[in-house]
């Protein structure tokens, strides 16, 4: 029977698809679903996507308006794709016309087209006769695109150099004035052939992992458990080999900053053809292109963090999830996904394999490999018999310190760096000291928006609010008592100023998010540490990912009890996978690695475990404790949020979802809340949670979807700010 109603998605937080008839003059083809179609939508006119076709409408016809126009030939998005799409609004509660939109590119929410050409550049003849020697001494950022255009005869797009440090166009602008660069206009997508070129040969342990995925026939989940440096890139280079081969394509997901200049140089080396990348960090148009090359299957490899697990494939062959347990795999906001987890529903879909790849995997992968759901690969040696670091727990309550550094672990730095060693110092704190306290009447400074205290910035002589952002000048003196204030803590600025004071001789780097704001300012200060020009490191979180330091040879966590005792249920596990990455900076080259970590409970049960028998071990007891107290992976959440100006108003909305929630009689989904969420303020708005805790997936997810149905309906529900998060990662 002929389709005669076109079911619209329309980016508006809108649940379900709209109804429309087909525009005037519609001749009856029905290969729609997937195009773009320009409608009229409230007052005005509006671009949405055919997700279907259907022989009537719940509406009377009368009542049904008419599609202005179809704005593409060819469906933009394949009908595999938007049935994933689809079944994602509907598991994370979240209107699917914004799902469709968040996996597009602005260009085409917008209507226009896909097509155009592209800008590509190659090296002139006489461009390919300069000496590269001396363009690396007078010239290091033209030598830089010159290296890129002369590994690619054939042209490099402008996706491909966008991974260049800021400042690329002007130094290509240079280098065509001077006649050694040509620039044309291409179809895209025509570009290249894909040669691939030889890795290194693989130890047993590798080349049987490889070995598997390659084997294995259609879905096939693997985790690669491989400590950092086992060579597990190398795997997925290997199980690619076949698939690209084969002219498929494959989808590699990195964490936020994992996709380093390093990852896409290897890559390239590896496989010589075309890259499609995405990050946050693009334009739109160069998000367009990427998309684009995507879709159209001209990428062999397309290449990115949380947003490209949304990137079309013609022709899916294997989807990589490296670090697959990086909480930067879930969107924070909006559309709630866990890439991750969106990755494996694309597999499953797509019929291919998934490798997710990480030296402390989620207990969430460790669990579906228990459950005979995931094939676990192990990589437990670094090839070249380099010894895995030792760990080693320094009692805090046993040692002096001195500003937060023990006398063993300033002992234990003299001597690596007297060895000729770097040293780095973990601290998971940015900011000189977390607190400012007057001594004299116990005050300390507060975030007027926030339950937090303001954090002390020495250099930029600031109170920071780390949450909501507030600043303020420092004041001097108390303001009750008079008394001189006391910045009380450590954060990374404070810990820099201690080592300059008691390791003078050693230049030192500070990584964090401050320092690195500027741009290029992370790459100069990694250049600073790869050259040995600096022999300590002071960061954060920023330096445990998608960096080698090779030279590295003592690392100190100086907090490790952050972890312990949060108030989140993951709050250990995240805490052993930060010490266990920070571990694996240390002793990548010929030097035996050794990590500090300093703590007030040397016997913490977990903490021992991990450090005397590894984290699979910890894993087994962390799984253990979870499964005791019924948290995930041995339950499924939700999580309502609210926000409101008034903390009666926050729990007021919260009490009244709690009553339109239909319990099944038999505890099968439990309840807590609504309760005022652990910071209660945030930003001046007070923040309160109900916690859905069920045993099947499949149960909470009918529960959701009838009570979601009843709270939007709610007159309240217009004047808070709520949204539901399925499967949060961080409970507050
Ligand atoms: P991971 O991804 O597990 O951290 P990598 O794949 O980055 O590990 O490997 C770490 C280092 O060891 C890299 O420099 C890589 O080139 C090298 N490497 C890995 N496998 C081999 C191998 N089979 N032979 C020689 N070098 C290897
Ligand atoms: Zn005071
Ligand atoms: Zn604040």
């Amino acid at each position: 029977m002929l389709a005669m109603i076109f079911q619209i998605a329309i980016n508006a937080p809108l649940h379900g698809l709209f109804d429309y008839l087909p525009p005037a003059g519609w001749s009856g083809d029905a290969s729609v679903v997937g195009c773009r179609v320009e409608v009229i939508f409230g007052r005005g006119k509006t671009t949405g996507m055919i997700a279907g076709t259907a022989p009537d409408s719940s509406l009377p016809r009368s009542r049904l308006r008419k599609i202005t126009r179809v704005l593409d030939q060819q469906p933009v998005m394949d009908p595999a794709m938007l049935e994933l799409l689809m079944w994602a609004a509907s598991y994370y509660q979240h209107p699917v016309g914004e799902v469709i939109a968040a996996a597009l590119p602005l260009g085409l929410r917008q209507g226009r087209p896909l097509g155009g050409l592209e800008q590509v550049w190659s090296l002139t003849p006489a461009g390919a006769q300069q000496d590269p020697g001396m363009l690396a001494r007078r010239a290091p950022r033209q030598w830089e695109l010159w290296q890129r255009l002369e590994q690619s005869p054939g042209g490099v797009g402008e996706t491909a150099l966008s991974t260049l440090p800021q400042g690329w166009r002007n130094t290509l602008k240079r280098m065509l004035d001077k006649g050694w660069i040509s620039s044309r206009e291409e179809e895209p997508g025509t570009r290249r052939e894909l040669v691939i070129r030889p890795g290194p040969e693989l130890t047993t342990d590798q080349s049987r992992a490889a070995a598997l995925i390659t084997g294995a026939t259609g879905f096939s989940p693997f985790l690669l458990f491989g400590v950092t440096g086992s060579g597990k890139t190398e795997v997925y280079f290997e199980a690619m080999e076949q698939v690209l081969a084969a002219g498929r394509q494959v989808l590699f997901l990195v964490p936020e900053i994992g996709l380093t200049p390093q990852l896409l140089e290897r890559v390239r080396n590896r496989f010589d053809g075309n890259l499609a990348i995405l990050h946050s960090g693009l334009s739109d148009g160069e998000r367009m292109t990427s998309w684009r090359d995507a879709a159209s299957g001209a990428a062999h490899i397309i290449i990115g963090t949380r947003s490209a697990a949304l990137a079309p494939m013609a022709r899916p062959g294997m989807i990589i999830v490296d670090e697959e347990h990086d909480p930067s795999f879930k969107q924070w906001e909006g559309f709630r996904y866990s890439a991750r987890d969106m990755a494996v529903a694309r597999a499953r879909r797509h019929d291919v394999a998934i490798v997710l790849g990480s030296a402390t995997p989620s207990l969430e992968s460790l669990y579906n490999v228990r459950r005979g759901r995931y094939t676990q690969l192990d990589l437990p040696e670094r090839p070249g018999a380099v010894n895995h670091p030792e760990i080693r727990l320094v009692d805090l309550r046993a040692h002096a310190c001195d500003e937060g550094l023990s006398t063993p672990l300033v002992l234990a730095a003299e001597k690596h760096l007297a060895a000729g060693g770097q040293v780095l110092f973990f601290l998971n704190r940015r900011g000189y000291a977390p607190t400012l306290f007057c001594p004299g009447c116990g005050w300390t400074a507060r975030c007027k928006r926030c339950d937090a205290g303001m954090v002390v910035h020495q250099r930029q002589q600031l109170l920071r609010c780390h949450h909501c952002d507030t600043r303020r000048k420092i004041p001097e003196n108390c303001e009750d008592c008079q008394e001189a204030l006391a910045p009380v803590g450590q954060g990374t600025e404070r810990v820099e100023e201690t080592l300059n004071r008691i390791l003078p001789d050693y230049p030192q780097v500070r990584i964090d998010r401050d320092s690195t704001q500027r741009k290029g300012a992370m790459e100069e200060l990694l250049g600073r540490i790869r050259s040995g020009q600096a022999r300590i490191l002071t960061g954060t979180q920023m330096l445990t990912k998608g960096h080698d330091f090779p030279d590295v040879s003592l690392v100190g966590v100086l907090n490790a009890d952050q972890g312990l005792f949060g108030t989140d249920f993951r709050a250990s596990e995240r805490l052993a996978q930060t010490i266990v990455q920070v571990a694996g900076r240390a002793g990548r080259a010929e030097r035996p690695g050794l990590v500090l970590v300093q703590t007030l409970y040397p016997e913490h049960p977990l903490l021992t475990r991990l450090v005397n028998d590894g984290y699979a071990a910890f894993a087994e007891a962390c799984l253990k404790e979870r499964e005791e107290s019924g948290w995930p992976p041995f339950s499924h959440l939700a999580l309502l949020r609210v926000e409101s100006p008034g903390m009666q108003q926050t729990m007021a909305f919260l009490h009244q979802a709690r009553q339109l929630l239909d319990l099944p009689t038999d505890l099968s989904v439990g309840v807590l809340g609504p309760a005022p969420a652990p910071m209660e303020k945030r930003a001046g708005r007070y923040r309160g949670q109900l916690l859905l805790e069920a045993r099947e997936r499949p149960i909470l997810q009918r529960l959701l979807t009838d009570w979601l149905a009843k709270v939007r309906e709610l007159p309240e529900a217009r004047k808070v700010r709520w949204s539901i998060d399925v499967d949060p990662i961080e409970l507050f």
